[in-house]
């Protein structure tokens, strides 16, 4: 026999069950490899199906032939041993041992043997597959598969998500939306809707009831986006007309400045003269330098809430000037600032925490001037009121005691004054500023 007929006639037979055996084993290394990688996916959130694939088929590929030539290709005694138990009873077995003799009973054997083999089908020898390798297969086929598909739908990418960013703003009438990217995956994206909100879109303010020197105006203003969205608020009194503001910082005390207007006469001539509170939306905080001196017309005086200094000679020789209020925020009255105001009969000074600063000759020689109302804390120079020779009351908001340690600042200027007490005694009040600009500008809105 000739090996060769033996294998052309039955090795293709065995060849292919060799080839079997090895295509179940490498899927079944390759299904446990995909396996693998789908745990991987799914505990650390990345998407791998197609490095499962990817491994099936390498394993495949690569699979096949090694299994093939390690373990299943065939081998002659094994397809002998194969043949025999078709039914040739150990004829084939026989023969290959006895290939080398050359004796009759040998070639007698052979020959019998081979026309055994030619008469025979090949189909007699069955391909035998172990039901083990079909298990194994299937098993974890079936785990495999089904891990992968869970892992492909529901591991997905565990997001590492960016800011919120809007892409259309809400407006006062229209929800808006923002949108965010996931640092992982740009194509992975979430959008959240912005709630209408009170981003109106104003138009500018327009005066509805315009200021006068001493009355409060109001503007308006409207929303673009819708017309029931009106905003009002208050525009301060305008003053009186012709007034000179510049600016100026001054302060309340010595570490608090604040910024605003310094204000003057201008070509103000009126005999009753309104100062606003604030202009060009800051402050009016101080009578400027002389602002005012000389304005022989000047009979009546309104100063603002929110003044603080009132400087140099500001209304010296106002002789008209019959009576001034200075408001509670003004902290200091610098030098000469009265100084010959003949028709001043009456000064009151508001009440206020800080304490107020009357530098000297302040109010000298008002010689009309009858009665002052001073604050609790005042501190006077000498020489505030020299020359007042009708100054017959002095209006104290304050004690005996406290009155006495500020008049021991002036000499025998005010001894025979008569001063009238609000308090029978009290502990002097710690100075302080209860004066804000911030709350000045919004008590517009208050309105
Ligand atoms: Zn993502
Ligand atoms: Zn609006």
């Amino acid at each position: 026999m000739k090996n060769k007929e033996l294998s052309d006639k039955y090795c293709s037979r065995f060849v292919a069950e060799g080839l079997i055996k090895s295509a179940l084993c490498a899927s079944t290394l390759g299904f446990a490899l995909s396996l693998i990688s789908a745990i991987v996916s799914l505990s650390t959130g990345t998407k791998l199906i197609w490095l499962s694939a990817l491994l099936f088929l390498a394993a495949d590929a690569v699979g096949i032939p090694l299994f093939y030539y390690a373990k299943f290709r065939p081998k002659t005694m094994q397809m002998a041993n194969r043949l025999d138990k078709s039914g040739l009873q150990e004829r084939v077995v026989t023969m290959l041992e006895l290939a080398d003799e050359q004796t009759t009973l040998a070639e007698m054997q052979r020959s019998d043997t081979e026309k055994q083999l030619e008469a025979s089908n090949p189909k007699r020898v069955k391909i035998i597959i172990p039901v083990s390798q079909i298990v194994w297969l299937l098993a974890t086929a079936l785990v495999s598969l089904s891990l992968n598909v869970f892992a492909a739908f529901y591991s997905g990418c565990r997001h590492d998500w960016g800011d919120w960013i809007v892409t259309q703003p809400a407006t006062c009438v229209s929800a808006g939306q923002e949108v965010r990217f996931c640092k992982k995956e740009p194509s992975h994206f979430e959008k959240r809707p912005i709630a209408v909100n009170d981003a109106h879109d104003w138009a500018d303010w327009a005066v509805s009831v315009p200021a006068k020197a001493d009355e409060y105006g109001e503007e308006t203003r409207i929303c673009k986006n819708c017309s029931d969205h009106i905003e009002r608020r208050k525009i301060f009194p305008s003053g009186s007309e012709g007034l000179h503001f510049s600016e100026t910082s001054t302060y309340i005390s010595a570490n608090k400045p604040v910024t605003g207007y310094a204000v003057s006469k201008g070509s103000a001539l009126a005999s009753e003269i309104y100062i606003p509170a604030v202009f060009n939306e800051k402050p009016v905080v101080s009578i400027a330098f002389s602002g005012f001196e000389n304005s022989r017309q000047l009979e009546s005086l309104h100063l603002p809430e929110g003044l603080i200094f009132i400087d140099v000679r500001a209304f010296a020789n106002c002789i008209s000037l019959k009576s001034v209020t200075i408001p509670s925020s003004v902290t200091l009255l610098h030098c000469d600032s009265f100084r010959y105001c003949e028709s001043l009969e009456s000064v009151v000074i508001e009440d206020a925490r800080q304490t107020v600063i009357i530098y000297q000759t302040a109010f000298a020689y008002c010689k009309n001037l009858k009665s002052i109302t001073l604050p609790e804390n005042v501190y006077l120079y000498d020489d505030a009121f020299e020359g007042c020779t009708a100054l017959s009351d002095i209006y104290y908001n304050g004690s005996e005691k406290q009155w006495s340690e500020i008049a021991a600042n002036c000499g025998e200027e005010l001894s025979s004054v008569t001063v009238h007490f609000s308090k029978e005694s009290s502990a002097p009040q710690k100075s302080e500023s209860l004066f804000s600009v911030a709350a000045l500008l919004s008590k517009r809105k208050s309105f």
